[in-house]
């Protein structure tokens, strides 16, 4: 799909990047990205893959905008507080870029929606607050083997790598069993989910237009508090109960 002459002069500055082209950006227009959980991290990844020019963004997340979000909330405003999330975000990113399609789903992820909605994305965005629905998505997309960039975050720390079903190891391969998580209960600032959902929107760019290296059978650490960014390997478990042998 060609870009026309706005979106030329829209992203004239990234179309300089050094091994990017107008037929990379030509793959961002033509792509879905669903994110799974507008909060801290999502609500930013979808920002930036907005501003960079994603065809269509599926927005999954259910409820109202609470006033203890907006320490961390830079997608939506204060005097927003008591809409539905996804409506503001979806208006909000409209503002943002014209061109990007938003669709909202103001659901809980579930075994009832799940293959519906993964089925129709390019790539998900894992930025849900719990394992429950962390392990669903990731079934799910090693099922229609779709890319999952995976991020999550806790206190000053964060983690993110970049799940291709068949090809790295999935989040069941990393968690076999449900990890503790204090159900949205932990601490978060705002500049470390931040940075988390800025790191997955720019993994989600790479594995769409094929720029680079990103995150695979690779997870990316850091320690807000050091400033410690740290690469480990990791590896396939054969007897993973997703996607194992
Ligand atoms: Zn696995």
């Amino acid at each position: 799909m060609r870009l026309n002459t706005e979106e030329e002069t829209r992203y004239s500055r990234q179309l300089l990047i050094n091994g990017y082209s107008e037929r990379r950006q030509e793959k961002l227009k033509e792509s879905t990205a669903m994110v799974a959980g507008i909060g801290g991290l999502g609500g930013n990844a979808a920002l930036y893959l907005a501003a960079a020019g994603i065809g269509r963004l599926i927005l999954v997340h259910p409820g109202e905008l609470e006033l203890p979000d907006m320490n961390r909330q830079i997608l939506m405003y204060s005097k927003c507080v008591g809409e539905e999330r996804t409506n503001i975000a979806q208006r909000r990113l409209k503002e943002i870029n014209p061109f990007t399609e938003v669709i909202t789903i103001s659901e809980w992820i579930t075994e009832d929606n799940a293959d519906g909605i993964v089925s129709k994305a390019d790539i998900i965005l894992d930025c849900r607050h719990n394992f429950k629905e962390r392990y669903l998505l990731n079934k799910t997309c090693v099922r229609y083997k779709k890319p999952m960039i995976e991020g999550a975050m806790d206190d000053m720390f964060g983690y993110i790598t970049t799940i291709m079903p068949g090809e790295t190891p999935c989040l069941s391969c990393l968690f076999p069993e449900y990890p503790e998580w204090d159900y949205l209960g932990f601490a978060v600032l705002g500049t470390v989910s931040g940075t988390l959902g800025t790191l997955m929107a720019l993994e989600a760019i790479k594995v769409i237009t094929g720029l680079g290296n990103p995150l695979y059978s690779e997870l990316l650490t850091f320690d807000g508090l050091t400033m410690d960014f740290k690469k480990l390997k990791l590896q396939r478990d054969s007897n993973c109960s997703v996607c194992g042998n």
